[in-house]
């Protein structure tokens, strides 16, 4: 009996704005319905760009009610928002953006990168916002390669970088910095050739692991880039087993049980409240 109920293959790949080749890595019309608090993610895989003067990107554009979360393993990007707020996210480093109740930004390669060109490699996750949460104050986390603890495996074949939610081994427990409005654990995983890796799950939460790199093996079936496993809900621990070195994401959330109605950039819980969101966006209330 193997625990991956489902197997996603990327089959849709489109470019967010001239910067940002994506992947889809979880079917964008099932928008979170099987997958909450997780929405979307979108993965670039190592997309190799030539230098240039000019920083391809996406410009300003408006996001309400949930979170944006960009994991930079490769290249460098630079935001800039409707709140003054300007920064960059270089490699190792995460972003976790709470649109909440609004928020118009840019999101482009940043000027140095741009003109040295090189491989960009990140992902880009939106988390749902529980009913509560959706029209909150929007705020940003930026989460440095110093604050994301990282956790040697004993053979010292996998590491465990914990984003957000906890880790533990033994009795030692690795908190992630990203504060969430629900629960949930998202760990950057990396296997060397040959690791074996038994990670324990929550019952009953969303267990999801993308595939960015390389090749595993759980349950006995193998598994490759770029691909998303869905494993049973009910799963207390899975064994992966790197069959070639790999890189994945793995997350894990407690199902939020809301109603989703999504549309472009905004995620709520009602359609009035999507006819809301264009109206505020379209009367300036988001800048
Ligand atoms: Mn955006």
């Amino acid at each position: 009996m193997t625990q991956v109920q489902k197997v996603y293959t990327s089959d849709r790949s489109t470019w967010v704005g001239d910067g940002f080749p994506t992947n889809s890595m979880l079917p964008m019309h099932e928008i979170g319905n099987h997958t909450s608090p997780f929405l979307v993610m979108g993965y670039t895989g190592q997309y190799r760009f030539s230098p240039s003067h000019h920083q391809r990107g996406v410009g300003l554009h408006p996001h309400r009610g949930f979170e944006t979360v960009t994991i930079v393993y490769d290249g460098e990007l630079e935001h800039r928002d409707s709140k003054g707020n300007h920064g960059k996210i270089g490699p190792n480093e995460v972003q976790w953006m709470t649109a909440g109740k609004g928020i118009l930004h840019e999101e482009h390669h940043s000027e140095a990168f741009a003109k040295t060109g090189g491989v960009l490699d990140m992902v880009q996750l939106w988390v749902n916002l529980p009913e509560h949460a959706k029209m909150t104050e929007p705020r940003y986390q930026e989460l440095t390669e110093q604050n994301i603890p990282e956790v040697l495996s004993h053979d010292e074949q996998t590491k465990i970088r914990v984003i957000a939610g906890q880790y533990q081994i033994g009795s030692t427990v690795y908190q992630g910095p990203a504060q969430t409005f629900s629960n949930m654990n998202v760990y950057d995983i990396r296997l060397n050739h040959g690791a074996r890796l038994p990670l324990n799950l929550m019952p009953n939460w969303n267990h999801l692991i993308f595939i960015l790199d390389g090749e595993v093996e759980i349950d006995g079936q193998i598994y490759t880039a770029i691909q998303t496993l869905y494993l049973d809900p009910k799963s207390t621990q899975v064994e992966i087993f790197a069959h070639r070195t790999a890189k994945i994401l793995c997350l894990s959330g407690e199902p939020l049980n809301e109603p989703i109605v999504a549309h472009g950039p905004f995620v709520m819980n009602t359609q009035e409240e999507i006819v809301q969101a264009f109206d505020d966006f379209r009367n300036g209330n988001f800048a």
